[in-house]
């Protein structure tokens, strides 16, 4: 149900974190705004500046991994500058204090480990824009190098092991989820008590398959949003209301 005052959600959410042993908070974009860095599908997200560009593109054109690269640097100011703002805050609050085993998340900006999260308690089921990967060989490379080789020959790198193109560590339109991170993440929503789904718009699947998981599951379910998503009817609490004003009262030590 909806909750018809911000304040009487808080409140209940308050109750409901109190009665549960196992929460697990599964977020989107949405808790990452208030650090500067825009969503998707709001108006201004980055889905209405760019069209984004499929991992067969990707790996097929030099143009595209050009483009791709050029987007990724021109965003970095922005990523390196945000810090964990208080949704993140909380949340590593209530992970201190036990409450949450770990975190679903379908963010890339790997503000849940700068919050506290060790990163092996961080699913990231989108993978992670703050370092790269060889497409074929999974080799890392960090973003000054790809950076320095960008600069050095005017166009995106490939592996210095394999030859195959080297990308973000996130996973692109038309890429295969990674397995690990899906199971673990329908392990926890099967397990979890209570399930956080936080700024999400809950249209990217199968992500948005892990909420009904969860209640299909015996967890209650609670969205935090400041839209309405397809999934408000399934819910036993729907917060239509900033996510760092939602939040707030939880941040503890
Ligand atoms: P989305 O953009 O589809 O949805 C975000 C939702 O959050 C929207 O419904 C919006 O109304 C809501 N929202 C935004 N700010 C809010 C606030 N302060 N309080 C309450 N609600 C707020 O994002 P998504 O569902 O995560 O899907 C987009 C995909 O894009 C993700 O899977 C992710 O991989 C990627 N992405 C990640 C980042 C990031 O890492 N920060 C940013 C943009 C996109």
């Amino acid at each position: 149900m909806i909750a018809s005052d911000p304040r009487d959600g808080i409140d209940r959410l308050g109750d409901m974190i109190a009665e549960s042993s196992a929460i697990v908070p599964f977020t989107g974009a949405g808790i990452s705004t208030e650090t500067g860095i825009p969503d998707f599908r709001s108006p201004g997200g980055l889905w209405t500046r760019h069209r984004p560009i499929p991992f067969d593109e990707f790996v097929a054109s030099q143009d595209a991994r050009d483009e791709a690269w050029r987007r990724r640097f021109a965003m970095d100011e922005t990523f390196t500058a945000a810090e964990p703002g208080r949704g993140h805050r909380a949340l590593a609050s209530l992970y201190r204090a036990g409450k949450i085993p770990a975190i679903i998340t379908q963010n890339i900006d790997n503000l849940h480990q700068v919050s506290g999260f060790l990163p092996d308690d961080v699913v990231e089921l989108h993978g992670n824009t703050t370092y790269a990967r060889c497409v074929g060989c999974d080799e890392v490379y960090d973003l000054v190098w790809v950076r320095s080789r960008i600069d050095t020959t005017g166009h995106a790198p490939d592996c210095v092991a394999c030859g195959e193109p080297v990308k973000t560590a996130t996973i692109s339109f038309g890429q295969a989820m990674p397995e690990a991170e899906m199971r673990r993440a329908a392990d926890l929503a099967q397990s979890c008590d209570l399930f956080l789904a936080i700024g999400s718009s809950l249209v990217v699947w199968p992500a948005a398959g892990f909420p009904q998981l969860a209640k299909s599951s015996g967890a209650r379910l609670v969205i935090i949003n400041n839209e309405p998503t397809d999934q408000d009817d399934l819910a036993d609490l729907v917060i239509r209301h900033d996510i760092g004003e939602t939040l707030s009262p939880f941040i503890g030590n």
